[in-house]
Protein backbone atom coordinates (compact mmCIF):
# COMPACT_ATOMS: atom_id res chain seq x y z
CA UNK A 1 0.00 0.00 0.00
CA UNK A 2 1.49 3.17 -0.76
CA UNK A 3 -0.07 6.77 -0.07
CA UNK A 4 -0.31 7.55 -3.18
CA UNK A 5 -1.97 5.52 -6.18
CA UNK A 6 -1.62 8.45 -9.58
CA UNK A 7 0.82 11.17 -9.05
CA UNK A 8 1.32 14.03 -11.70
CA UNK A 9 5.09 15.50 -11.76
CA UNK A 10 5.77 18.64 -13.35
CA UNK A 11 9.11 18.86 -14.89
CA UNK A 12 11.46 16.37 -16.09
CA UNK A 13 15.20 17.61 -14.71
CA UNK A 14 16.79 15.56 -12.40
CA UNK A 15 14.15 15.98 -10.14
CA UNK A 16 11.03 15.41 -11.61
CA UNK A 17 12.55 12.24 -13.47
CA UNK A 18 13.93 10.80 -9.81
CA UNK A 19 10.74 11.41 -8.29
CA UNK A 20 9.34 9.82 -11.25
CA UNK A 21 11.00 6.94 -11.09
CA UNK A 22 10.91 5.67 -7.40
CA UNK A 23 7.18 6.69 -7.57
CA UNK A 24 6.59 4.19 -10.96
CA UNK A 25 8.57 1.46 -9.96
CA UNK A 26 6.78 1.19 -6.48
CA UNK A 27 3.08 0.81 -8.91
CA UNK A 28 2.20 4.63 -8.64
CA UNK A 29 0.61 5.40 -12.04
CA UNK A 30 2.94 8.42 -12.89
CA UNK A 31 2.22 11.20 -15.63
CA UNK A 32 5.18 13.59 -16.48
CA UNK A 33 4.38 16.78 -17.60
CA UNK A 34 7.02 18.72 -19.53
CA UNK A 35 6.86 21.99 -21.28
CA UNK A 36 10.08 21.44 -23.38
CA UNK A 37 8.94 19.27 -26.49
CA UNK A 38 11.63 16.86 -25.98
CA UNK A 39 13.93 16.25 -23.23
CA UNK A 40 17.26 18.23 -23.91
CA UNK A 41 19.11 19.20 -20.87
CA UNK A 42 20.99 22.56 -21.18
CA UNK A 43 24.31 23.52 -20.14
CA UNK A 44 27.32 21.54 -20.55
CA UNK A 45 28.66 19.00 -17.99
CA UNK A 46 27.64 18.65 -14.54
CA UNK A 47 29.82 17.54 -11.41
CA UNK A 48 27.94 14.63 -9.36
CA UNK A 49 29.05 14.28 -5.67
CA UNK A 50 29.37 11.14 -3.53
CA UNK A 51 25.64 11.94 -2.02
CA UNK A 52 24.00 12.49 -5.74
CA UNK A 53 26.05 9.05 -6.04
CA UNK A 54 24.28 7.53 -3.66
CA UNK A 55 20.78 8.64 -4.51
CA UNK A 56 21.01 7.56 -8.19
CA UNK A 57 21.79 4.25 -6.85
CA UNK A 58 18.70 4.68 -4.47
CA UNK A 59 16.92 4.93 -7.89
CA UNK A 60 18.78 1.94 -9.46
CA UNK A 61 20.48 4.04 -12.48
CA UNK A 62 23.84 4.30 -10.80
CA UNK A 63 25.62 1.19 -12.74
CA UNK A 64 24.29 2.86 -15.74
CA UNK A 65 25.88 6.20 -14.48
CA UNK A 66 28.87 5.02 -13.66
CA UNK A 67 29.37 3.28 -17.20
CA UNK A 68 28.90 6.50 -18.79
CA UNK A 69 30.22 9.32 -16.16
CA UNK A 70 34.28 10.13 -15.48
CA UNK A 71 34.66 9.24 -11.68
CA UNK A 72 37.77 10.98 -9.71
CA UNK A 73 38.60 11.81 -6.30
CA UNK A 74 40.58 15.08 -4.92
CA UNK A 75 40.56 18.48 -6.35
CA UNK A 76 43.69 20.08 -7.74
CA UNK A 77 44.48 23.83 -7.32
CA UNK A 78 45.97 25.85 -9.79
CA UNK A 79 47.39 29.24 -10.33
CA UNK A 80 47.25 31.33 -13.25
CA UNK A 81 50.46 32.14 -15.58
CA UNK A 82 51.43 30.31 -18.19
CA UNK A 83 52.48 27.24 -16.78
CA UNK A 84 49.20 26.75 -15.06
CA UNK A 85 51.52 25.65 -11.45
CA UNK A 86 49.79 22.91 -9.22
CA UNK A 87 49.03 25.29 -5.85
CA UNK A 88 47.90 21.99 -3.98
CA UNK A 89 45.92 18.65 -3.99
CA UNK A 90 42.93 18.36 -1.85
CA UNK A 91 41.49 15.22 -0.68
CA UNK A 92 37.89 14.86 -1.39
CA UNK A 93 35.08 14.59 0.95
CA UNK A 94 33.10 11.38 0.04
CA UNK A 95 29.66 12.75 0.58
CA UNK A 96 28.18 9.48 -0.65
CA UNK A 97 30.19 7.12 1.52
CA UNK A 98 33.15 4.69 0.80
CA UNK A 99 31.12 2.84 -1.84
CA UNK A 100 31.05 5.95 -4.05
CA UNK A 101 34.17 7.87 -5.46
CA UNK A 102 34.18 11.69 -4.26
CA UNK A 103 32.57 13.05 -7.56
CA UNK A 104 31.55 12.08 -10.98
CA UNK A 105 31.75 14.25 -13.95
CA UNK A 106 29.15 13.77 -16.50
CA UNK A 107 28.04 14.92 -19.95
CA UNK A 108 24.60 16.47 -18.68
CA UNK A 109 22.18 14.76 -21.48
CA UNK A 110 23.84 11.85 -21.08
CA UNK A 111 22.28 11.71 -17.51
CA UNK A 112 18.93 12.97 -18.75
CA UNK A 113 19.05 9.60 -20.93
CA UNK A 114 19.90 7.14 -18.53
CA UNK A 115 17.33 8.45 -16.26
CA UNK A 116 14.62 8.77 -18.99
CA UNK A 117 15.47 5.15 -19.80
CA UNK A 118 14.78 4.62 -16.78
CA UNK A 119 11.31 6.12 -15.89
CA UNK A 120 10.13 4.26 -19.21
CA UNK A 121 11.09 1.30 -18.55
CA UNK A 122 9.47 1.53 -15.28
CA UNK A 123 6.20 2.52 -16.72
CA UNK A 124 6.21 6.74 -16.27
CA UNK A 125 4.13 8.21 -18.92
CA UNK A 126 5.22 11.44 -20.39
CA UNK A 127 3.65 14.38 -22.09
CA UNK A 128 6.34 16.67 -23.76
CA UNK A 129 4.82 20.00 -24.89
CA UNK A 130 2.86 20.26 -22.23
CA UNK A 131 3.32 23.59 -20.10
CA UNK A 132 1.41 23.12 -16.72
CA UNK A 133 -0.79 26.58 -16.08
CA UNK A 134 -3.13 26.02 -13.25
CA UNK A 135 -3.58 23.69 -10.39
CA UNK A 136 -6.74 23.21 -8.91
CA UNK A 137 -6.53 20.92 -5.31
CA UNK A 138 -10.22 20.10 -4.38
CA UNK A 139 -8.77 17.97 -0.77
CA UNK A 140 -8.75 14.39 -2.14
CA UNK A 141 -7.34 15.00 -5.64
CA UNK A 142 -5.57 17.48 -7.46
CA UNK A 143 -6.25 18.75 -11.19
CA UNK A 144 -3.46 19.35 -13.75
CA UNK A 145 -4.27 22.22 -16.32
CA UNK A 146 -2.20 22.65 -19.54
CA UNK A 147 -2.21 25.47 -21.74
CA UNK A 148 -5.35 26.19 -19.92
CA UNK A 149 -7.52 23.12 -20.32
CA UNK A 150 -7.57 20.36 -18.03
CA UNK A 151 -5.83 17.28 -18.29
CA UNK A 152 -6.38 14.95 -15.04
CA UNK A 153 -7.01 14.54 -12.18
CA UNK A 154 -4.41 12.78 -9.80
CA UNK A 155 -4.04 12.41 -5.89
CA UNK A 156 -0.60 14.33 -5.55
CA UNK A 157 1.27 16.75 -7.91
CA UNK A 158 4.86 16.65 -7.48
CA UNK A 159 6.10 20.64 -8.90
CA UNK A 160 9.59 19.90 -10.01
CA UNK A 161 9.40 22.69 -12.69
CA UNK A 162 12.86 24.36 -11.77
CA UNK A 163 14.25 27.74 -10.75
CA UNK A 164 11.30 30.06 -12.26
CA UNK A 165 8.58 27.43 -11.10
CA UNK A 166 5.02 27.75 -12.39
CA UNK A 167 3.87 25.33 -9.72
CA UNK A 168 5.59 27.71 -6.73
CA UNK A 169 3.68 30.30 -7.73
CA UNK A 170 0.39 28.81 -8.29
CA UNK A 171 0.21 27.71 -4.78
CA UNK A 172 0.72 31.19 -3.76
CA UNK A 173 4.61 31.16 -2.39
CA UNK A 174 6.30 34.23 -3.50
CA UNK A 175 9.50 33.15 -2.77
CA UNK A 176 12.26 33.97 -6.30
CA UNK A 177 15.31 32.84 -6.73
CA UNK A 178 17.62 36.01 -6.53
CA UNK A 179 21.33 36.73 -8.03
CA UNK A 180 24.46 36.09 -6.21
CA UNK A 181 26.41 38.61 -7.80
CA UNK A 182 28.07 36.27 -10.32
CA UNK A 183 27.88 34.72 -13.70
CA UNK A 184 29.67 32.04 -15.46
CA UNK A 185 30.72 30.76 -18.96
CA UNK A 186 30.72 26.73 -19.51
CA UNK A 187 32.02 25.10 -22.59
CA UNK A 188 31.87 21.29 -23.17
CA UNK A 189 35.78 20.59 -24.89
CA UNK A 190 38.09 17.89 -24.86
CA UNK A 191 39.62 16.28 -21.94
CA UNK A 192 43.57 16.45 -22.41
CA UNK A 193 44.99 13.80 -20.86
CA UNK A 194 46.40 15.15 -18.15
CA UNK A 195 42.65 16.58 -16.47
CA UNK A 196 41.59 13.81 -14.17
CA UNK A 197 39.95 15.53 -11.75
CA UNK A 198 38.32 19.03 -11.04
CA UNK A 199 40.81 21.78 -11.47
CA UNK A 200 40.04 25.49 -9.93
CA UNK A 201 42.00 28.55 -10.78
CA UNK A 202 42.03 31.21 -7.80
CA UNK A 203 43.38 34.65 -9.08
CA UNK A 204 43.29 35.96 -12.55
CA UNK A 205 40.86 37.69 -14.13
CA UNK A 206 37.56 36.00 -13.30
CA UNK A 207 36.48 34.87 -9.70
CA UNK A 208 37.31 31.03 -10.70
CA UNK A 209 38.19 29.33 -13.84
CA UNK A 210 38.30 25.69 -13.74
CA UNK A 211 37.22 22.43 -15.43
CA UNK A 212 35.96 18.83 -14.70
CA UNK A 213 36.46 15.72 -16.56
CA UNK A 214 33.06 14.38 -18.31
CA UNK A 215 34.20 11.19 -20.24
CA UNK A 216 37.55 9.62 -21.71
CA UNK A 217 37.71 12.67 -23.90
CA UNK A 218 35.19 15.35 -22.78
CA UNK A 219 35.18 17.84 -19.78
CA UNK A 220 33.17 21.14 -19.23
CA UNK A 221 35.04 23.93 -18.57
CA UNK A 222 33.94 27.03 -16.71
CA UNK A 223 34.74 30.91 -15.98
CA UNK A 224 32.94 32.62 -13.25
CA UNK A 225 32.57 36.14 -13.56
CA UNK A 226 30.82 39.16 -11.94
CA UNK A 227 27.11 38.99 -12.98
CA UNK A 228 26.31 40.95 -16.02
CA UNK A 229 23.79 41.32 -18.87
CA UNK A 230 25.03 39.24 -21.58
CA UNK A 231 21.53 38.34 -22.71
CA UNK A 232 22.26 40.11 -26.47
CA UNK A 233 25.73 38.56 -26.48
CA UNK A 234 25.81 36.21 -30.24
CA UNK A 235 27.44 32.70 -30.10
CA UNK A 236 30.58 34.25 -31.76
CA UNK A 237 30.81 36.90 -29.08
CA UNK A 238 29.97 34.32 -26.49
CA UNK A 239 33.21 32.43 -27.96
CA UNK A 240 35.78 35.47 -27.88
CA UNK A 241 34.64 36.66 -24.27
CA UNK A 242 35.46 33.00 -23.06
CA UNK A 243 38.83 32.88 -24.93
CA UNK A 244 39.48 36.59 -23.65
CA UNK A 245 39.10 36.22 -20.05
CA UNK A 246 40.68 32.43 -20.16
CA UNK A 247 43.87 33.76 -21.66
CA UNK A 248 45.75 34.49 -17.89
CA UNK A 249 45.50 30.86 -17.55
CA UNK A 250 47.67 28.09 -19.23
CA UNK A 251 48.28 24.57 -19.45
CA UNK A 252 45.01 22.30 -20.33
CA UNK A 253 43.40 26.30 -20.72
CA UNK A 254 45.53 26.21 -24.18
CA UNK A 255 43.50 23.12 -25.29
CA UNK A 256 40.41 24.35 -24.67
CA UNK A 257 40.83 27.62 -26.34
CA UNK A 258 41.86 25.85 -29.48
CA UNK A 259 38.73 23.90 -28.99
CA UNK A 260 36.74 27.18 -28.50
CA UNK A 261 38.56 28.71 -31.51
CA UNK A 262 37.06 25.77 -33.39
CA UNK A 263 33.78 26.47 -32.67
CA UNK A 264 32.89 24.42 -28.86
CA UNK A 265 29.52 25.98 -27.83
CA UNK A 266 29.22 28.29 -24.82
CA UNK A 267 26.39 28.50 -22.28
CA UNK A 268 25.97 31.55 -19.90
CA UNK A 269 24.05 31.77 -17.22
CA UNK A 270 23.66 33.60 -13.65
CA UNK A 271 23.91 32.00 -10.31
CA UNK A 272 21.20 32.31 -8.33
CA UNK A 273 20.02 31.39 -4.31
CA UNK A 274 16.65 30.96 -1.97
CA UNK A 275 15.36 28.58 0.23
CA UNK A 276 11.65 28.37 0.30
CA UNK A 277 10.69 28.38 4.00
CA UNK A 278 8.78 25.39 5.23
CA UNK A 279 6.19 24.09 4.50
CA UNK A 280 6.94 23.27 0.69
CA UNK A 281 3.14 21.81 0.09
CA UNK A 282 0.02 23.41 0.33
CA UNK A 283 -2.46 20.59 0.27
CA UNK A 284 -1.35 18.04 -2.12
CA UNK A 285 1.05 19.86 -4.29
CA UNK A 286 4.61 19.93 -2.81
CA UNK A 287 7.46 21.75 -4.64
CA UNK A 288 11.16 20.14 -5.15
CA UNK A 289 14.58 20.46 -6.60
CA UNK A 290 15.11 23.90 -8.05
CA UNK A 291 11.88 24.97 -7.57
CA UNK A 292 12.19 24.90 -3.23
CA UNK A 293 15.93 25.87 -3.48
CA UNK A 294 18.89 27.05 -5.47
CA UNK A 295 22.45 27.78 -4.61
CA UNK A 296 25.40 28.63 -6.74
CA UNK A 297 27.20 25.55 -7.97
CA UNK A 298 30.43 26.39 -6.16
CA UNK A 299 30.08 23.16 -3.91
CA UNK A 300 28.17 21.13 -7.05
CA UNK A 301 25.07 20.67 -4.91
CA UNK A 302 21.93 21.69 -6.73
CA UNK A 303 21.17 18.51 -8.69
CA UNK A 304 22.49 16.49 -5.83
CA UNK A 305 20.01 18.69 -2.92
CA UNK A 306 16.74 17.68 -6.17
CA UNK A 307 17.74 14.03 -6.12
CA UNK A 308 17.59 14.18 -2.37
CA UNK A 309 14.56 15.79 -2.29
CA UNK A 310 12.99 13.22 -4.73
CA UNK A 311 14.34 10.17 -2.93
CA UNK A 312 13.08 10.76 1.12
CA UNK A 313 9.85 12.62 -0.48
CA UNK A 314 8.98 8.94 -2.10
CA UNK A 315 10.00 7.19 0.07
CA UNK A 316 7.60 8.66 2.75
CA UNK A 317 4.91 7.95 -0.06
CA UNK A 318 5.94 4.33 -0.91
CA UNK A 319 5.94 3.46 3.24
CA UNK A 320 2.75 5.29 4.26
CA UNK A 321 -0.55 4.70 3.54
CA UNK A 322 -1.86 8.14 3.72
CA UNK A 323 -0.81 12.15 2.61
CA UNK A 324 -1.08 13.18 6.06
CA UNK A 325 0.44 16.23 7.82
CA UNK A 326 2.85 13.37 9.41
CA UNK A 327 4.24 12.99 5.83
CA UNK A 328 4.84 16.64 5.49
CA UNK A 329 6.34 17.08 8.82
CA UNK A 330 9.13 14.06 8.27
CA UNK A 331 9.65 15.32 4.57
CA UNK A 332 10.24 19.03 6.13
CA UNK A 333 12.21 17.80 9.15
CA UNK A 334 14.86 16.16 6.49
CA UNK A 335 15.07 18.29 4.07
CA UNK A 336 15.00 21.48 5.06
CA UNK A 337 17.81 21.90 7.02
CA UNK A 338 19.81 20.06 5.33
CA UNK A 339 18.83 22.35 1.76
CA UNK A 340 19.78 25.24 3.76
CA UNK A 341 22.75 24.19 5.10
CA UNK A 342 23.76 23.17 1.92
CA UNK A 343 22.65 26.47 0.25
CA UNK A 344 24.43 28.66 3.18
CA UNK A 345 27.69 26.73 2.50
CA UNK A 346 27.71 27.66 -1.53
CA UNK A 347 27.21 30.90 -1.08
CA UNK A 348 29.99 30.80 1.39
CA UNK A 349 32.56 29.01 -0.59
CA UNK A 350 31.05 31.91 -3.39
CA UNK A 351 31.98 34.69 -0.92
CA UNK A 352 36.05 33.14 -0.63
CA UNK A 353 35.77 33.26 -4.41
CA UNK A 354 34.70 36.80 -4.53
CA UNK A 355 38.23 37.76 -3.87
CA UNK A 356 38.17 40.70 -6.05
CA UNK A 357 36.77 42.39 -3.46
CA UNK A 358 38.82 41.80 0.23
CA UNK A 359 36.87 43.84 1.95
CA UNK A 360 33.58 41.97 1.97
CA UNK A 361 35.78 38.61 1.70
CA UNK A 362 37.46 39.00 4.80
CA UNK A 363 35.29 41.52 6.43
CA UNK A 364 31.79 42.40 7.53
CA UNK A 365 29.63 39.39 5.62
CA UNK A 366 32.33 36.84 6.54
CA UNK A 367 32.44 38.18 10.03
CA UNK A 368 28.42 38.01 9.79
CA UNK A 369 28.84 33.89 8.58
CA UNK A 370 31.42 33.84 11.61
CA UNK A 371 28.63 35.35 13.94
CA UNK A 372 26.25 33.15 12.43
CA UNK A 373 28.15 29.90 13.24
CA UNK A 374 29.10 31.20 16.58
CA UNK A 375 25.30 31.57 17.28
CA UNK A 376 24.64 28.13 16.22
CA UNK A 377 27.41 27.23 18.93
CA UNK A 378 30.27 26.30 16.36
CA UNK A 379 33.57 27.02 16.70
CA UNK A 380 35.37 28.40 13.37
CA UNK A 381 38.95 28.63 12.74
CA UNK A 382 40.28 30.20 9.56
CA UNK A 383 43.39 29.25 7.59
CA UNK A 384 44.41 31.54 4.81
CA UNK A 385 45.44 29.37 1.49
CA UNK A 386 48.63 31.16 1.47
CA UNK A 387 50.23 28.72 3.93
CA UNK A 388 50.17 26.15 0.66
CA UNK A 389 52.12 28.62 -1.53
CA UNK A 390 55.75 28.40 -0.35
CA UNK A 391 56.69 26.71 -3.61
CA UNK A 392 54.34 29.08 -5.54
CA UNK A 393 56.19 32.08 -3.97
CA UNK A 394 59.48 30.48 -5.02
CA UNK A 395 58.24 30.38 -8.42
CA UNK A 396 56.98 33.50 -8.76
CA UNK A 397 59.75 35.44 -6.96
CA UNK A 398 61.97 33.63 -9.64
CA UNK A 399 59.64 34.53 -12.37
CA UNK A 400 58.56 37.95 -11.41
CA UNK A 401 61.55 39.72 -8.81
CA UNK A 402 59.96 42.95 -9.36
CA UNK A 403 56.33 42.18 -8.90
CA UNK A 404 57.41 40.05 -6.10
CA UNK A 405 59.29 42.22 -4.06
CA UNK A 406 56.19 44.81 -4.55
CA UNK A 407 54.15 41.93 -2.90
CA UNK A 408 56.37 41.80 -0.25
CA UNK A 409 56.82 45.42 0.55
CA UNK A 410 53.22 45.50 0.68
CA UNK A 411 52.98 42.44 2.84
CA UNK A 412 55.05 44.52 5.71
CA UNK A 413 53.64 47.52 5.86
CA UNK A 414 50.68 45.88 6.32
CA UNK A 415 51.66 42.84 8.98
CA UNK A 416 54.70 44.30 9.82
CA UNK A 417 58.46 43.07 10.01
CA UNK A 418 57.97 40.85 13.41
CA UNK A 419 55.03 39.16 11.79
CA UNK A 420 56.98 38.50 8.20
CA UNK A 421 60.06 37.33 10.48
CA UNK A 422 57.71 34.19 12.11
CA UNK A 423 55.66 33.67 8.72
CA UNK A 424 57.98 31.10 7.39
CA UNK A 425 58.69 28.81 10.48
CA UNK A 426 54.73 29.45 10.88
CA UNK A 427 54.18 28.28 7.29
CA UNK A 428 56.02 25.57 7.18
CA UNK A 429 54.55 23.85 10.28
CA UNK A 430 51.11 24.17 9.00
CA UNK A 431 51.21 22.51 5.41
CA UNK A 432 50.14 19.64 6.77
CA UNK A 433 47.48 20.83 9.04
CA UNK A 434 45.85 21.88 5.20
CA UNK A 435 46.70 18.99 2.87
CA UNK A 436 46.55 15.91 5.11
CA UNK A 437 43.39 15.23 6.14
CA UNK A 438 44.17 13.07 9.01
CA UNK A 439 46.88 15.95 10.25
CA UNK A 440 44.32 18.43 9.87
CA UNK A 441 40.94 16.98 11.86
CA UNK A 442 43.54 16.22 14.59
CA UNK A 443 44.65 19.69 14.67
CA UNK A 444 40.83 20.69 14.63
CA UNK A 445 39.81 18.63 17.34
CA UNK A 446 43.35 19.33 19.84
CA UNK A 447 41.82 23.38 19.38
CA UNK A 448 38.05 22.17 19.49
CA UNK A 449 37.57 23.77 16.25
CA UNK A 450 34.03 22.42 14.46
CA UNK A 451 35.11 24.16 11.20
CA UNK A 452 38.06 25.10 9.45
CA UNK A 453 37.60 27.74 7.33
CA UNK A 454 40.17 27.77 4.28
CA UNK A 455 39.88 31.48 2.41
CA UNK A 456 42.14 31.62 -0.98
CA UNK A 457 44.72 33.96 -0.30
CA UNK A 458 44.74 36.15 -3.66
CA UNK A 459 48.11 38.30 -2.71
CA UNK A 460 50.20 35.27 -3.39
CA UNK A 461 48.78 35.29 -6.73
CA UNK A 462 49.43 38.81 -7.95
CA UNK A 463 52.98 38.97 -9.16
CA UNK A 464 52.07 35.75 -11.51
CA UNK A 465 49.40 38.83 -13.30
CA UNK A 466 52.62 40.56 -14.85
CA UNK A 467 52.69 43.19 -16.82
CA UNK A 468 49.97 42.34 -19.41
CA UNK A 469 47.22 43.93 -16.52
CA UNK A 470 46.74 47.51 -16.44
CA UNK A 471 49.27 49.80 -13.95
CA UNK A 472 47.92 49.83 -10.36
CA UNK A 473 46.26 46.46 -10.68
CA UNK A 474 48.09 44.97 -7.92
CA UNK A 475 48.17 47.93 -5.62
CA UNK A 476 44.07 48.08 -5.60
CA UNK A 477 43.89 44.14 -5.32
CA UNK A 478 46.17 44.43 -2.52
CA UNK A 479 43.65 46.72 -0.45
CA UNK A 480 42.89 46.14 2.92
CA UNK A 481 40.58 46.27 5.77
CA UNK A 482 41.41 46.18 9.28
CA UNK A 483 39.23 42.83 9.78
CA UNK A 484 41.61 41.59 7.41
CA UNK A 485 44.91 43.08 9.15
CA UNK A 486 44.47 41.54 12.30
CA UNK A 487 43.53 38.05 10.98
CA UNK A 488 46.97 38.07 8.83
CA UNK A 489 48.58 38.80 11.92
CA UNK A 490 46.73 36.10 14.09
CA UNK A 491 48.26 34.01 11.22
C1 LIG B 1 25.92 26.99 -14.02
C2 LIG B 1 25.36 25.88 -13.19
C3 LIG B 1 26.14 24.78 -12.91
C4 LIG B 1 25.64 23.77 -12.09
N1 LIG B 1 26.45 22.71 -11.80
C5 LIG B 1 25.98 21.75 -10.97
C6 LIG B 1 26.80 20.66 -10.62
O1 LIG B 1 27.94 20.54 -11.09
N2 LIG B 1 26.31 19.71 -9.77
C7 LIG B 1 25.03 19.81 -9.25
O2 LIG B 1 24.63 18.92 -8.45
N3 LIG B 1 24.23 20.84 -9.57
C8 LIG B 1 24.67 21.80 -10.42
N4 LIG B 1 23.85 22.83 -10.76
C9 LIG B 1 22.47 22.85 -10.28
C10 LIG B 1 21.60 21.91 -11.10
O3 LIG B 1 21.80 22.13 -12.48
C11 LIG B 1 20.15 22.13 -10.74
O4 LIG B 1 20.01 22.18 -9.33
C12 LIG B 1 19.28 21.01 -11.27
O5 LIG B 1 19.48 20.82 -12.64
C13 LIG B 1 17.81 21.33 -10.99
O6 LIG B 1 17.03 20.25 -11.38
P1 LIG B 1 15.44 20.36 -11.31
O7 LIG B 1 14.95 19.05 -11.79
O8 LIG B 1 15.02 20.83 -9.97
O9 LIG B 1 15.05 21.52 -12.31
P2 LIG B 1 15.33 21.67 -13.88
O10 LIG B 1 16.47 20.86 -14.31
O11 LIG B 1 15.35 23.12 -14.14
O12 LIG B 1 14.04 21.02 -14.55
C14 LIG B 1 12.81 21.67 -14.55
C15 LIG B 1 12.01 21.22 -15.76
O13 LIG B 1 10.69 21.73 -15.64
C16 LIG B 1 10.23 22.15 -16.91
N5 LIG B 1 9.18 23.14 -16.70
C17 LIG B 1 9.31 24.40 -16.24
N6 LIG B 1 8.09 24.97 -16.13
C18 LIG B 1 7.18 24.05 -16.53
C19 LIG B 1 5.76 24.04 -16.62
N7 LIG B 1 5.01 25.10 -16.27
N8 LIG B 1 5.13 22.92 -17.08
C20 LIG B 1 5.87 21.83 -17.43
N9 LIG B 1 7.22 21.79 -17.35
C21 LIG B 1 7.87 22.87 -16.89
C22 LIG B 1 11.49 22.72 -17.56
O14 LIG B 1 11.35 22.72 -18.97
C23 LIG B 1 12.55 21.75 -17.07
O15 LIG B 1 12.75 20.68 -17.96
C24 LIG B 1 24.33 23.86 -11.57
C25 LIG B 1 23.53 24.95 -11.88
C26 LIG B 1 24.03 25.97 -12.68
C27 LIG B 1 23.16 27.15 -12.99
Amino acid sequence: MTAVSTVAVVGAGVAGLAAAIQLAKAGVEVDVFEAKPELSALGSGITLQGNALRALDALGVWEDVRAAGFPFEGLTLRAPGPTAPVVAELPDVKTGGPDYPAGMGMYRPDLAGIMLAHAERAGVRFRFGSTVTGIDDTGDQVEVVVDEAPVGRFDLVIGADGLHSAVRRLIGIDTEPQSTGMGIWRAFVSRPAEVVRTELYYGGPVYIAGYTPTGPDTMYAILVEKAQDRSGVSDAEATQIMLGESMAYGGPWESIRTDLAAGAHVNHTWFTQHVVEAPWNRGRVVIIGDAAHSCPPTIAQGAAQGLEDAVVLTELLIGRDAVDQAVWDEFHARRLPRAQAVVDASVRARAVADRRCPRRRHGWADLRHRAADGAAGMSVTDVHAHVLLPALQDEVRRRDPEGFAAAEALDAVRNGAASQAVSGPMVGARIPKLTDVRVRLAAMDEQGVDRQWVSASPNHFYPWAGSSWPSGWRARRTGWSPSMSRRHRNG
